[in-house]
């Protein structure tokens, strides 16, 4: 017999885990946190980059508890603490394989076999980038990709959103409560927005709009400073001074793992029906996999909650 905490690999005989949690951010530790003190001895796979998106951001201001606000990796240490304070079993590793059709399910680290009984699902969403230069050197710096944890610091400043999409649409309404200037950056002429988003933004007194154009570079010498925006049909180039770039192309929930396993919508998020439960019996889904609405530190904790007591309540029904 394999000793519990001992890896396992396929060909051991195996311990059988009551419940794998797949990610590290607010959902998974907080799922982490309920399971451990409900005694499942819940094992967390955390990524290899743990706690989530929260650790791109700086300073958190909007999470309940903090009311000096509070800075976005430090809130994650808290939260692993007290996953692990009550004996969750932390792993900083990705999942790389899972087998949900078997029972107990599978799910495979690159060195590690674990089988299990419930499995939440908890790998969050990853904000996609422009990949062009500056934008990684200054990212939490000016370059951002949430408006509603980083708007409060651009108060007075000019900025630059980047997209065509509800999201973009929706980041540029929510800055112009700070900013004195906004300008949507789109590389096509029309919106891909709902109209009445669009329709907001193109009426706004405060937002300028740059059709047809890129960024092509986000400057700055240890904060952004300007953005060099390329228009399309003309080529021409031209250097925006702004205090920040806040990028909204989208996010991609980070489903790969899933597909052909759980059913997941036509954008790739993991579909949970009414709880938190998926398609498939013993599999549960918490946080940015599942939420394409609110997208926050707060509901994903919340959701992880959820999670954890539907995991529970599925395993002691059986
Ligand atoms: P989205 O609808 O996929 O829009 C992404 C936008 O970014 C598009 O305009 C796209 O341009 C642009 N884009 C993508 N890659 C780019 C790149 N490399 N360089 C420059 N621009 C790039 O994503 P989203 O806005 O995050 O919305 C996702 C989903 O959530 C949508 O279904 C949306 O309706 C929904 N949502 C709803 C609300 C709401 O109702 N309040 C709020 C937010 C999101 P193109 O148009 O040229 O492809």
């Amino acid at each position: 017999m394999v000793e519990a905490h001992a890896p396992q690999r396929l060909g051991d005989s195996f311990v059988t885990e009551q419940l794998v949690i797949i990610g590290s951010g607010p959902a998974g530790y907080t799922a982490a946190i309920y399971a451990a003190r409900a005694d499942l001895a819940p094992v967390v796979l955390e990524g290899t980059v743990s706690g989530g998106q929260l650790m791109l951001t700086t300073e958190v201001e909007n999470y309940p508890g903090f009311p000096d606000g509070v800075m976005g990796p430090e809130l994650m240490q808290l939260f692993r603490d007290q996953a692990e304070r009550f004996g969750a079993r932390l792993i900083p590793t990705d999942a790389t394989r899972v087998d949900l059709a078997s029972k107990p399910f599978l799910v495979a680290t690159e060195d590690e076999e674990f089988r299990t009984e419930a499995v939440i699902v908890a790998s969050g969403a990853s904000a996609r980038w422009l990949e062009v230069p500056g934008e990684d050197a200054l990212r939490g710096h000016g370059v951002s990709s949430c408006a509603t944890c980083d708007g409060f610091f651009f108060r007075d400043r000019e900025l630059i959103v980047v997209g065509g999409g509800d999201s973009a649409m929706e980041e540029a309404l929510f800055l112009t409560k700070f900013a004195s200037k906004v300008t949507v950056v789109h590389r096509r002429d029309e919106f891909r927005a709902s109209k009445i988003m669009a329709g907001r933004v193109m009426d706004h007194p405060k937002i300028a709009i740059r059709w047809n154009t890129v960024v092509e570079e986000i400057l700055g010498d240890g904060t952004v400073s300007a953005a060099r925006l390329r228009h399309l049909p003309d080529d021409a180039v031209e250097e925006l001074a702004v205090d920040g770039v806040f990028i909204a192309i989208g996010h991609d929930p980070n489903t790969s793992l899933f597909k052909g396993q759980l059913e997941l919508d036509d954008q790739g998020y993991l579909l949970t029906f009414g709880s938190t439960a998926t398609s498939v019996p013993g599999v549960f889904g918490a946080g940015d996999v599942v939420d394409h609405t609110y997208r926050q530190a707060i509901t994903a904790a919340g959701m992880g909650c959820e999670a954890a007591m539907d995991a529970e309540r599925w395993l002691d029904a059986r």
